[in-house]
């Protein structure tokens, strides 16, 4: 496919303009990264980290949007729109970053904090919202 993803500032998160190779928006975001936690944290950690919360927070916005829909007739086509695995992975998605692994009604879904996904047969994206430790889940096909 040829749509670019989108790099963002792994410090602040802003999307990068410029170079692709760059990882900081700004040199002040260069700063902080390499200036806060310097002796408690490995650089590994953060980055990691970095990613599972920006899969979160792509997953909460997909959700978001399919909570503020759902009783509305367009949202098949917003579906379409947002939870596509290819439109989901120009957002910055890392499908291969997740917390952990969950069944859900016979169903394997795949977790980032408490929004969770699975993928039908047609590569459309089921998203679910569990809190942890919580029987309830809210579902969006
Ligand atoms: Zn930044």
């Amino acid at each position: 496919m040829d749509q670019k993803l989108l790099k963002t500032c792994i410090e602040c998160d802003e999307v990068i303009r410029g170079r692709t190779d760059k990882r900081f928006c700004s040199d002040s975001c260069r700063s902080a990264f390499h200036n806060r936690d310097k002796f408690q944290l490995p650089a590994t950690y953060r980055l990691i980290d970095h990613r599972l919360k920006r899969n979160r927070k792509i997953l909460e916005k997909c959700y978001r949007l399919l909570e503020s829909t759902k009783n509305n007739s367009s949202v098949l086509e917003r579906m379409d729109m947002h939870l596509n695995k290819m439109n989901v992975k120009t957002l910055g998605f890392a499908f291969d970053y997740y917390t952990h692994k969950d069944w859900v009604d016979a169903k394997e879904y795949t977790f980032c904090y408490e929004y969770g996904y699975r993928f039908t047969e047609n590569n459309a994206i089921v998203l679910i919202r569990r809190m942890p430790f919580d029987g309830d889940s809210v579902y969006f096909v």
